[in-house]
């Protein structure tokens, strides 16, 4: 019998984290975070405790409260309890998490609770919560997705939100002699542990076959994950997908393929199943052109860096206006990554004069070399710096503010809205426009930033006063009749909606046929949906 549970992804967009067992195997598909929970609890000025961190997303009820999977420094470390003050030692929800950790619960039980952990893609509500796994559990993924982990740690500041590939586990301590109070007691990181991460596309899970099929969406190295539960069935999950972006035949192929496979469960998402259409990312491409064409200043353009597909539809926009494109160094930097796994038939600021990275200015404000020691990225594509190897492309060839401001009318400008203070360093020129290439917001946290982001465009007269930003943006998420064709195409015995918000669930039964059985989770509720294989 298999048993499916999602702890994550139920009435909600994001956070997916689904535990497939079929008896001797468990699998996570997914480990991601989700923003909404999150939201209800922390913001940019409260958020959990560094050296509390998993306890503190377990009393919110953020993460799940599951033996056997998170870290053991995270769940408890040895020791720290002798070392509190006496009449705080029995109070062990201090130092302890009341769960435990993967080590204890493999210790106890002979066998690891969760034997692997299978991600679909590179967005953070797929994968944010790795961090808080024990190392030992293997990381599957395309070889893309494990780059996209790699380019978020290498470009962030650290710290353990970032630790996907690797993480020092934290240790009880006691203060150096030249401290200020010698021999007093501290945590701090033992040795470096590696995680294993997997990047084939077909392999065995304990008693499971999984195989991942490439798909469309809004990142690259997205994928369907089909697995063979060898109990007499087949599980498939879309992860997050759509028809209707530049590789919409991808995900063509990967529903075609599905088709002939007797599919007893589908885990769907539903993100846009109340919506009925989709605009082209080639639509996208001509309206950008459009709304550029008669900008006689700086053309910048706002879009997440990881969408690299988006990139491309710039790239192809700046070409058309004769201009070069300036990309972020984040972007400039996962490029340079995907490039040295594969080469990219896109050009890129190391082997093209289309596009350019932008040079910030960071620490001193001097554009100083030794100003990037935190920002490697920013300054050149090596971000291990080994003495005689600092490599600084960036500071050579890249694009300064100031040249922004003596050629506005040569240059496309990448510029998220998280970079916008660079616009005081830009201080564009009257006749450059501003172009939203994300989503419009949907929810409230949202709609206070793209009032913020108002805020910053009229400041800059890049708005007029009354005016609000312009989007242009193909989702990354398939629309309602997309889905519910492919579901119907695929026509597996059961299907299970994830990664959609609760009010439209019914769309589901509404829609489908009656012969599919539309089964609604709950969270951390097992659903034993097994069906003997079909007739
Ligand atoms: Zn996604």
């Amino acid at each position: 019998m298999v048993v499916i549970t999602a702890y994550g992804g139920v009435n909600e967009i994001g956070g997916n984290k689904i535990l497939v067992d079929n008896g001797d195997t468990k699998i996570f598909l997914d480990f991601g975070m989700s923003f909404s929970r999150t939201g209800q609890y922390y913001e940019e000025f409260l958020g959990p405790r560094t050296n509390n961190y998993l306890r503190d997303l377990l009393e919110m009820e953020v993460v799940p409260k599951l033996d056997g999977i998170y870290r053991q420094d995270m769940v408890y470390i040895q020791g720290v309890e002798d070392k509190l003050p006496e009449r705080a030692q029995k109070y062990c929800s201090l130092y302890k998490a009341g769960v435990k950790s993967y080590d204890e619960y493999a210790k106890e039980t002979g066998r690891p609770f969760v034997d692997g952990v299978v991600l679909s893609h590179g967005h953070a509500d797929h994968f944010q919560h790795i961090p808080l796994l024990g190392c030992e559990i293997p990381i599957h993924c395309t070889p893309i997705t494990a780059t996209l982990l790699q380019a978020v740690s290498d470009v962030s500041k650290g710290g353990i939100e970032q630790e996907f590939l690797k993480y020092k586990g934290r240790e009880l301590s006691t203060m150096g002699d030249k401290s200020t109070f010698p021999g007093e007691p501290t945590i701090k990181p033992a040795d470096c542990k590696f995680r294993t991460i997997n990047r084939d596309l077909q392999f065995k899970i304990g008693s499971m076959k999984v195989e991942l099929l490439p798909v469309d969406h809004s990142v690259l190295g997205a994928r369907f994950t089909l697995i063979d539960t060898n109990s007499g069935g087949t599980i498939a999950y879309t992860g997050d997908i759509r028809f209707h972006g530049r590789y919409r035949n991808l995900t063509r192929k990967a529903v075609d393929e599905l088709k002939g496979c007797d599919i007893d469960v589908l885990i769907t998402e539903g993100t846009r199943i109340d919506e009925d259409v989709s605009k082209d990312e080639l639509k996208v491409e001509e309206e950008i052109g459009k709304a550029f064409q008669g900008v006689k200043g700086l053309a910048i353009v706002g879009f997440g860096w990881k969408d690299v597909t988006r990139y491309e539809t710039m790239v192809k926009v700046a070409r058309q206006m004769e201009r070069t494109l300036v990309i972020s160094p984040k972007l400039a930097y996962l490029l340079h990554l995907l490039k040295e796994q594969k080469p990219l038939e896109l050009p890129t600021p190391e082997d093209s004069d289309l596009v350019s990275v932008y040079l910030p200015r960071k620490g001193s404000m001097l554009y100083s070399k030794s100003d990037y020691t935190y920002a490697k990225h920013a300054l050149g594509y090596s971000v291990d710096w080994k003495e005689g190897e600092i490599r600084t492309e960036h500071y050579e060839n890249g694009v300064r503010a100031y040249d922004l401001r003596e050629n506005p009318s040569r240059y496309i400008l990448h510029l998220d809205f998280y970079e916008f203070n660079e616009l005081i360093d830009i201080n564009p020129p009257p006749g450059s426009a501003y172009i939203s290439a994300s989503t419009e917001p949907f929810s409230e946290e949202m709609e206070i930033d793209e009032q913020r982001l108002n805020n910053w465009l009229r400041h800059f007269k890049l708005l007029g006063e009354s005016e609000s930003v312009v989007h242009i943006h193909a989702s990354g998420h398939a629309s309602g009749t997309e889905l519910i064709e492919m579901i119907q195409e695929i026509s597996p015995r059961v299907v299970i909606p994830v990664h959609v918000e609760e009010k439209n669930l019914h769309i589901f039964r509404k829609r489908l046929d009656s012969s599919i059985e539309v089964m609604l989770p709950e969270v951390g509720k097992p659903m034993s949906c097994w069906v003997q294989s079909k007739p």
